[in-house]
């Protein structure tokens, strides 16, 4: 049977040298793949305590119809949320379209005109810069509705800046708006830890001020979350990490009551509020990928730590590097040229489930100043908890590789982009110093 990288090495193609470079960054991890486990274990026991008090039962699954009155499984599931992340409420729905949609629904609940909007960590992310309006003329956007922005950027270590932000927040900035992933930048993400002190700067500066963080990709990566450390409502997506991968659809929010109840008359409508909202098919599948959820992240995890163990031993740089402390899914991994980026995540693609006969290229991506490649061979479509992999075509080509429902499947992708990029003629210099040929 051989070793996992044997056995994987078969649908991957990878060459005796891959396996035997690959071997090494494995026994090199071993010991963070057991710290992981340990974090799966933590976060199961939480959310398996969560369903034996909700006394989660089959009827739940069965979900509603029309304008879904009296839905009990959808309740519940707000309830088993809340628990989680530890809050007063919840909002956990398949009519939120997307993570941007949750965070949008956030930020239209909390601000009225006039108010003030603060980001704390620097540039939102690419799809958060419609609702802002820094990209001019967006009907609808906050700044059209008259709330204004401003922007507290990183400090020159990449992170947050709190003696700054301190001094930001003013009488009128009614939110802060936190980003805990790194999102496609080289930023080191801002941890459960860091995001408890910006909010006690935040709340020294002005105590009327509400903490909003955008969650996405975080979920379960600690052992706790943002609203565990005085974030007032965090918002994010159901085709990442608490959607466990089975999820096909939908976004949720958590946080202090009234805030939950304000974005839920933005997302339905004041009256209605959390009320409402069919289940139809998805009930067993929200359940069933939240039961998942902390143990699918741990798998993407060790994928990711072996990812940078590998790409370390060939010379490149990752961040996080193995040994950094991480707050989300992402690897990102400097390749350095057009030709590497492209033939990574054409050879991640090769060992897809789904779509394995597809060849990605680059493309211009509206919104996006540069072309960008993405290889996702998902079950659900743009769903990044599933292995996938993207960058844009610019210097210094960087790779950002996320997700895995299996390490299993990590680790395959992870070899057949290394045995592509070695089969291309690339890596050559890394490889020679490494294996002595
Ligand atoms: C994924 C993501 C979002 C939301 O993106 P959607 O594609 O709309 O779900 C927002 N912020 C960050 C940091 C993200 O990673």
């Amino acid at each position: 049977m051989g070793n996992l990288i044997e056995s994987l090495s078969r649908v991957s193609g990878a060459t005796r040298e891959v396996v035997e470079i690959a071997s090494r960054a494995l026994d090199d991890i071993r010991p963070r793949w057991e710290e992981l486990d340990e974090l799966a274990a933590y976060n199961h026991s939480k959310v398996l305590e969560a369903f034996r008090r909700a006394r989660v039962q089959e009827g739940y699954f069965w979900g509603s119809t029309g304008y879904g009155y009296g839905d009990a499984g959808r309740e519940k599931l707000d309830e088993i949320y809340a628990e989680v992340f530890g809050t007063e409420k919840a909002l956990v729905r398949g009519q939120i379209v997307s993570g941007t949609h949750a965070i949008a629904l956030a930020l239209y609940g909390v601000l009225r005109p006039g108010d003030e909007l603060l980001g704390v960590t620097g540039e939102p992310y690419d799809t958060l810069q419609g609702i802002v309006g820094i990209r001019e003329g967006e009907p609808g956007s906050l700044s059209d509705w008259g709330v204004c922005y401003r922007q507290v950027d990183l400090g020159p270590d990449g992170r947050p800046d709190l003696d700054a932000i301190r001094v930001s927040v003013g009488a009128r900035t009614k939110a802060a708006f936190i980003q805990r992933s790194r999102g496609y930048s080289w930023r080191p993400p801002v941890s459960v830890e860091s995001i408890g002190a910006i909010v006690r700067a935040v709340k020294a500066a002005n105590p009327g001020t509400v903490c909003i963080v955008d969650n996405c990709y975080g979920e379960f990566v600690e052992t706790s979350e943002p609203t565990e450390v005085g974030a007032d409502l965090i918002a994010g997506s159901l085709i990442k990490n608490p959607g466990g991968g089975l999820a096909p659809t939908g976004g949720y929010l958590a946080g202090r009551a009234d805030l939950v109840e304000a974005a839920a008359n933005r997302l339905t409508a004041p009256g209605l509020g959390t009320h409402v909202g069919a289940t139809a098919g998805w009930g067993r599948a929200f359940y069933q990928g939240m039961f998942l959820a902390p143990h699918v992240v741990a798998e993407a995890l060790k994928g990711a730590v072996f990812a940078a163990r590998l790409f370390e031993l060939l010379g490149l740089e990752t961040s996080p590097g193995v040994r950094e402390p991480r707050t989300d899914i992402i690897q990102a991994v400097r390749l350095g040229s057009p030709e590497a980026l492209v033939a990574f995540c054409q050879g991640l693609q090769k060992c897809s489930p789904v779509d394995s006969h597809v060849k990605p290229e680059p493309w211009p991506m509206p919104g996006y100043a540069h072309q960008v490649i993405m290889a996702a061979g998902a079950f659900t479509q743009g769903a990044s908890i599933e292995l996938s992999a993207d960058g844009p075509m610019r210097e210094p080509y960087v790779a950002y590789l996320q997700g895995g429902l299996t390490k299993e499947h990590v680790v395959s992708g992870v070899l057949s982009a290394v045995g592509e990029m070695r089969s291309r003629g690339l890596l050559t210099q890394a490889w020679g110093s490494i294996t002595g040929r």
